[in-house]
Formats: C-alpha cells, structure tokens, sequence
C-alpha cells in the first residue's frame, strides 16, 4: 500500500512541486491550503505523514502540530520560510519528526520523507497498540504484536484454533481432529512438536511472551489475557 501524505501549504506552486515529486516516487498525496480541517482529516482518512507549511493563512502551523499532537503520532515534516522559525521548531516541545527551509528543493525533502518514515515505521510505538496474537484468516496469517509469523500449514491451523478459543484446553487428539487432514497417520507428538515451533516462531518476535500453555496429559489452551 502507498504512503499517502498530506500536503498543508498555501502556495500552489510548492504543492504543485511537491506533489509531482512526491508521486514520482509512489508517494499517494492530499492537499490542504489551509489548516483549520485538518484535525477532523485525520479522523476520517488514513495519513502517514503530513508536510505542514508555519505560514498558512488561518492557523499558525506550530499551533496546528501540537493540536495534531494531542490525539495522532503522524509525523509532521515542517516548511519553514524563516531560518529563525527553525529555532522555534527545534526548540518547542512539539513533536516535529524534521523540517525543511524555504526554498528547497523537492527531491531534498522526498528524501527527508523517506528517511522520516524508516524511522518512525520501525518504532516499537507503531506496534504497540497492535494485539499480542490476531488471526488474519483471509491472509492465512496470524499476527504476533502486529508482525506476522511465518507459520506453516499445521501450525496456522492449530494456532488459529488456540487464538479463536482463549482459555478452553484442548486435548491432542481434537486438535488431530481438526487440523489433519488423517489423523489417524499421526502420532500425538506431532501436535507437540508443532506447537515447539510455533512457541520458537512467538519467541523470535517477542522473547518474554509466552501465550500457550501446556496442560500435562492432555493438550494445550492458550492463556485467557495472553
Ligand atoms: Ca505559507
């Protein structure tokens, strides 16, 4: 899916710039000429990065971010037409991911654009919100902490079981029974040994998390709050 950015800027010939420099590098890209929507934008589209002019005409643009700030993480990339509003955009608290001097050139802040979303798309703030296991059933993917597990067939099957039904045991042989196509071609340990690697592939992700519990001589559930 492509980044989309969104544009705040007053001056059509820099949106126009921008927003041709941008889609040359398979950026998606929305405009604003002024700032006052923007906060309800954000509530109803999905933005990756907004390039935020201080100079628009009916809000101040340092204003704006830290307004943005109280409810999103979206990076903002400033346009500054003054070299000293930069020690004002360094110096303020405002959570500003990086800003740009008038005039620049558009390939300098695609660059910038990148180079802010590297950063930002790595950040643990990213996944934190995500849930610690989500079956994903039409990508046949399950999802640790927002990442998704290389699982095979058998373990997708049996961990999708675990996910759906938090708390509930499950003995071998049900599991056999629903996630083989033979059971009967199968040893109980095969249940065991798919379950090693899909607490292995857990770990890779997260090493303290440890959602599946081992119910001796009977099967495994997986844990109520995991
Ligand atoms: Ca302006």
């Amino acid at each position: 899916m492509k980044a989309r950015i969104l544009i705040v800027e007053d001056e059509p010939a820099i949106v126009d710039n921008l927003e041709y420099a941008l889609q040359t590098e398979g950026f998606a890209t929305m405009s604003r000429a002024t700032g006052g929507g923007v906060p309800s934008l954000l509530e109803s589209e999905r933005i990756d990065l907004i390039i935020l002019d201080i100079g628009l005409p009916d809000v101040n643009g340092l204003e704006l971010c830290k307004t943005i700030r109280q409810h999103h993480s979206v990076p903002v990339i400033f346009l500054t037409a003054r070299a000293e509003e930069v020690d004002r955009v360094v110096g303020l608290e405002i959570g500003a991911d990086d800003y740009v001097v008038k005039p620049f050139s558009p390939r300098e802040l695609c660059a910038r654009v990148k180079a802010v979303l590297r950063r930002t798309r790595c950040a643990p703030s990213a996944t934190a919100s995500a849930p610690p296991l989500e079956v994903v059933d039409h990508k046949h993917c399950v999802r640790c902490f927002g990442q998704p597990l290389e699982l095979s067939r058998y373990e997708y099957a049996l961990l999708k079981i675990l996910v759906e039904h938090p708390g509930q045991v499950f003995s071998r042989e049900h599991l056999m029974d629903r996630v083989w196509d033979d059971p009967l071609a199968s040893m109980d340990r095969t249940v065991d040994a798919h379950i090693k690697n899909i607490r292995k592939k857990i770990k890779a992700v997260q090493p303290e998390f440890d959602p599946i519990v081992t119910h001796r001589g009977i099967g495994y559930a997986l844990k109520e709050n995991p």
